[in-house]
C-alpha cells in the first residue's frame, strides 16, 4: 500500500525524523488558512498524488504571499497532473500540502528498502538528490552507496556515520544525519514498510538535515497490525478493479495484455502467465481465486476479468485438489451464463473428478473450449484470441 507525502511525513515525524512544518488542504480556502497558521514568508504548494516527478510536472510551486498560496492551490486542486510516473492519463489532484519554504543548500538521496538478494534492510544513499535513483543506478552506479543492516543488531551509529561521511557531510551535520537515519530505520521496521524514500534529503543553509520529500510503501501482509496506517489508504489512488477484488478476498492484479486468467494458487497463476507469454500471448491480469473456489467467487472473478475492456479471451486453469473438478465446472458454467460471456473461454481442469468436470463443460451448450494440460490451454487461448481479432 502507498500513502501520500504529507501522511508519510506525519508518520516519520512521530519517529523523530526531521520534516518541514506543513498542513494538508482540500480547498483553496483551507490552503490559505494553513499558510497563515504556518507563518513565515515563503510557502510551497505541493500536489498530493501517489506518484513522483511532481516538481517537473508543475505539481510543486514555491510562492511568496498568502494570496499566492490561495491562487496556486486553487489552480492545482482539480487539475490532472501528468508526471513520468502517472502515465499519459495523469492523476487528478484532490489534496494539496502547504509546507514552509526551505533554504536548500544541498539535495541528497536517502532510501531504505529490503534488498531481495541479501534479504536485509538496506540503506541507499547518493549525492545525486532530486534525480531518480533508477537513473543514477543505470548511468552512474558508483554514485550509490549501500549499507546493509544485520537484523541481529539493527542499525548502529557506525552504519549511519558511514552513510553520512559517504554523502560528504561535515561537523554537526553528521550528528544530525545519524539521528535522522536511526529514526528512519525505526520508522521503516516499526511500521513494516517495504520502501522509504527521501528524495531529496536536504542540508539547509543552517546545516540542518531535513526530509523534503517522503515516499513510503507498506507490506500489505503486515497491515493487519497497523490499523492507523491502513486508515491512510486513499481509494481514489487505487485501481478500482483491484479494490473490488480485495473486497472479495481475491488476489487480482491488472496487467496490460488481452488474456484474462483465472487460476487457483499464486504459483499456478504465475506459471499460467508465463506459459501464455511462451505461446505469444499477453496476460491481462494475475488472478488467484484461492483454495475454496466457490461458484460465487468464480462468478465475481469472471465479472472482474470482463470489466477490463482489453480482455479478448479467458483462460481458466484450476487444479481440483481440495475442490472437486465437477463442482468447479458447475461454477464456471453458471458464471459464464450469468455474465453472458462474449469472448472465447478455455478451461483446463485437473484433479479429482476431472472427467465428470469435463463432461459438465462439454454438455453445457456454452462455447467453452476444454484443454488437457497447461501448454494445450495456453496454445488454445492464444489461438482463439488471434482468430477472434
Ligand atoms: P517530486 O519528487 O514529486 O518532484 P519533491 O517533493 O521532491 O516532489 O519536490 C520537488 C522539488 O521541489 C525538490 O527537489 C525541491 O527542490 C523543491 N521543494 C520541495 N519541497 C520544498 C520546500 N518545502 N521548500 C523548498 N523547496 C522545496
Ligand atoms: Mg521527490
Amino acid at each position: 500500500m502507498n500513502i501520500h507525502e504529507y501522511q508519510a511525513k506525519q508518520l516519520l515525524a512521530k519517529f523523530g525524523v526531521a520534516v518541514p512544518r506543513g498542513g494538508v488542504a482540500y480547498t483553496a480556502q483551507e490552503a490559505q488558512s494553513v499558510a497563515k497558521d504556518l507563518g513565515g514568508s515563503v510557502w510551497v504548494v505541493k500536489a498530493q498524488i501517489h506518484a513522483g516527478g511532481r516538481g517537473k510536472g508543475g505539481g510543486v510551486k514555491v510562492v511568496k504571499s498568502i494570496e499566492d498560496v490561495r491562487s496556486t492551490a486553487d489552480q492545482m486542486l482539480g487539475m490532472t497532473l501528468v508526471t513520468h510516473q502517472t502515465g499519459p492519463e495523469g492523476k487528478e489532484v484532490k489534496r494539496v500540502y502547504i509546507e514552509e519554504g526551505c533554504d536548500i543548500a544541498r539535495e541528497l538521496y536517502l532510501g531504505v528498502l529490503i534488498d531481495r538478494v541479501t534479504s536485509r534492510v538496506t540503506f541507499m544513499a547518493s549525492t545525486e538528490g532530486g534525480m531518480e535513483i533508477e537513473e543514477v543506478a543505470a548511468k552512474t552506479p558508483e554514485k550509490i552507496l549501500k549499507v546493509v543492516i544485520d537484523p541481529a543488531t539493527g542499525i548502529q551509529p557506525f552504519h549511519a556515520r558511514q552513510l553520512a561521511f559517504g554523502l560528504g557531510l561535515e561537523g554537526k551535520q553528521v550528528g544530525a544525519a545519524v539521528k535522522f537515519m536511526i529514526a528512519m530505520y525505526n520508522a521503516f521496521t516499526g511500521l513494516d514498510a517495504s520502501l522509504l524514500e527521501i528524495n531529496p534529503l536536504v542540508i539547509t543553509g543552517a546545516g540542518e538535515v531535513i526530509a523534503l520529500d517522503a515516499k513510503m510503501n507498506f507490506d500489505d501482509n503486515a497491515l493487519y497490525r497497523h490499523k492507523d496506517v491502513e486508515a491512510l489508504r486513499d481509494e481514489d489512488e487505487e485501481d478500482p478493479t483491484e479494490l473490488e477484488a480485495a473486497r472479495h478476498d481475491l488476489n487480482y492484479i491488472k496487467l496490460d495484455g488481452s488474456i484474462g486468467c483465472m487460476v487457483n494458487g499464486a504459483g499456478l497463476a504465475m506459471a499460467t502467465m508465463d506459459i501464455i507469454k511462451l505461446y505469444g500471448g499477453d496476460p491481462a491480469n494475475f488472478l488467484d481465486v484461492g483454495g475454496g473456489a466457490t461458484k460465487e467467487r468464480v462468478t465475481t472473478a469472471f465479472k472482474l476479468i470482463l470489466s477490463d475492456p482489453n480482455v479478448e479471451g479467458i483462460l481458466v486453469n484450476i487444479f481440483g485438489g481440495i475442490m472437486r473438478c465437477d463442482v468447479i465446472a458447475e461454477g464456471v458454467v453458471a458464471a459464464a451464463r450469468e455474465v453472458s460471456l462474449n469472448v472465447p473461454l478455455v478451461v483446463r481442469l485437473e484433479g479429482t473428478n476431472v472427467e465428470l468436470g469435463k463432461k459438465i463443460l462439454s454438455e453445457s451448450g456454452l462455447p467453452i473450449v476444454s484443454a488437457d494440460n497447461l501448454a494445450d490451454a495456453a496454445e488454445k487461448v492464444v489461438k482463439a484470441v488471434k482468430e477472434a481479432a
